[in-house]
């Protein structure tokens, strides 16, 4: 059944349910204290009279002519026999028993058939029989006196009560369901317009969003957490798209250069040193497709979910040390200044010595002719920071928040001319969030550029 698997079926239930046993509890309680207070009325009118019969049937009692009672019998006078048979739309009745279960006396009024009730020594007791109330009990000396009196009016009344309340109570319960239902569809609106969305986008519509409600609610968090992680799953899926349309653009070039190279080499015979120039270049189109290849790789290594760096203890002063001097070559024409303190991190020392060697040998490429580089390692307890500056051209600040994404390049022509595909400084971020740390930059376009990366020394929680 479908409505059961509702949520808004479901609260609607239950909140009818809880109604219903609220106003039944609420109705039977207002009714059984209306139904107490009426009876006990009738209850004190009874004692009040069971007190006149008894009193009536003492020996001691003056006689109300010359003869004195007998046992079970009573003499009432006028005053007290008119509480009995002379009070219209009100009748009250007694009877007396005597000790051996004959009855010796009663009102005018009383009914024909009424039975003696039990042995009853003690406080009189009270029963109710069809539209009448009675109240008996035994005398010392063993008689048995019941006054009783016709209670119709007060059943009808307690019935209309019954009524009054049942009506109430439905009327209530009616309402209480449409508000609860209104409530419900209210604060369920968000649920479809979070469903329309999600299909919306299932079908391709990214930038579609929830247009929040309450902000406040718990569904409208909800709803904002949500037109977060679409806007963060948009920026991936572009980025995504725009890192294939990259990727596809960089290896086109040194493709096409293969085919040309190839194509022009075959289109007649030729001597054996033009063939060695034409496989010179298509080997050096290949080994620029090898890099870009080998740096998409690791790139998608990184990116790859779970994986982990290793988590073992590196020297980050060594591996400075070893990658400046295997830049030696490249770096003639620059200064390099190191001031290094022994730092340790933990994690992959291969990955660590690739991002090491990202940021120092784009600070001897980007710098001016005869600049320099300065590197400083600084090892902390919990942190250990590393940074490259360089004497270079700098970058400007509107390239400045772009140059850690992949395939960016400041200078696009002079870069791809010397062969940089934009992937050095998204593979070390890419490393360097791996192993938690964090990198920046600041740069000052014509004075030079400092990368600054923070390691943790210890491996964090
Ligand atoms: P590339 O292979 O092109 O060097 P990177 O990701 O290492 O790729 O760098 C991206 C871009 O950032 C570079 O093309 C360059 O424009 C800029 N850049 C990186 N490092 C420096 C630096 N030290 N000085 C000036 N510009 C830099």
């Amino acid at each position: 059944m479908k409505f059961f698997h509702s949520v808004r079926w479901r609260l609607q239930l239950w909140h009818g349910l809880l109604l219903v046993l609220a106003l039944a509890g609420f109705g039977f309680t207002a009714w059984e204290l209306q139904r107490a207070n009426q009876l006990g009325r009738v209850d004190r009118e009874l004692e009040e009279r069971m007190g006149i019969v008894e009193g009536a049937m003492k020996p001691d009692k003056p006689p109300a002519d010359d003869r004195s009672p007998q046992p079970g019998k009573i003499r009432l006078s006028p005053r007290e026999q008119n509480l009995f048979d002379g009070m219209p739309g009100q009748v009250f009745y007694y009877a007396i028993w005597l000790r051996d279960g004959q009855q010796t006396g009663a009102s005018a009024s009383a009914p024909a058939d009424i039975p003696r009730p039990g042995q009853m020594p003690g406080p009189p007791v009270f029963r109710s029989r069809a539209a009448l109330r009675e109240c008996f009990h035994d005398t010392p000396s063993g008689e048995c006196v019941l006054v009783g009196r016709d209670i119709s009016d007060e059943i009808a009344g307690i019935r209309r009560i019954a009524w009054l309340l049942a009506v109430a109570g439905g009327a209530v319960l009616g309402l209480g369901l449409a508000g609860g239902w209104w409530v419900a569809a209210r604060a369920l609106r968000p649920i479809s317009e979070i469903s329309a969305t999600a299909k919306k986008i299932s079908a391709g519509d990214l930038g579609q969003r929830i247009r929040p409600t309450d902000s406040e609610s718990e569904l409208g968090c909800l709803a904002t957490d949500l037109n977060h992680t679409f806007a963060e799953l948009q920026g991936a899926f572009e980025r995504q798209a725009r890192f294939t349309a990259d990727a596809s653009h960089e290896l086109r070039t040194p493709v096409a250069v293969v085919l040309a190279q190839t194509q022009s080499a075959l289109t007649r015979e030729r001597p054996a040193g033009e063939y060695r120039e034409y496989l010179e270049a298509c080997q050096r189109a290949a080994g620029r497709m090898r890099g870009i290849i080998e740096d998409l790789l690791a790139l998608a290594r990184l990116d790859s979910a779970g994986s982990k760096p290793v988590a073992e203890p590196c020297d980050l002063d060594r591996i400075v040390r070893e990658t400046v001097e295997l830049l030696g070559p490249v770096a003639a024409e620059c200064d390099i200044r190191l001031d290094l303190s022994p730092a340790r991190c933990i994690g992959d020392s291969g990955q660590l010595a690739r991002a090491v060697s990202n940021l120092i040998s784009n600070a001897i490429q980007y710098n001016r002719p005869g600049g320099s580089v300065r590197i400083t390692l600084d090892g902390g307890t919990d942190d250990v920071t590393l940074s490259v500056s360089d004497t270079g051209q700098g970058i400007p600040p509107d390239d400045l928040p772009h140059v850690f994404e992949r395939f960016f390049r400041a200078d696009k022509s002079r870069s791809s001319a010397k062969g940089h595909a934009g992937l050095g400084l998204a593979i070390t971020k890419a490393i360097v969030d791996s192993h938690r740390g964090t990198i920046d930059v600041v740069s000052e376009p014509g004075r030079g550029s400092t990368f600054t990366v923070k390691l943790p020394a210890r491996p964090k929680a």
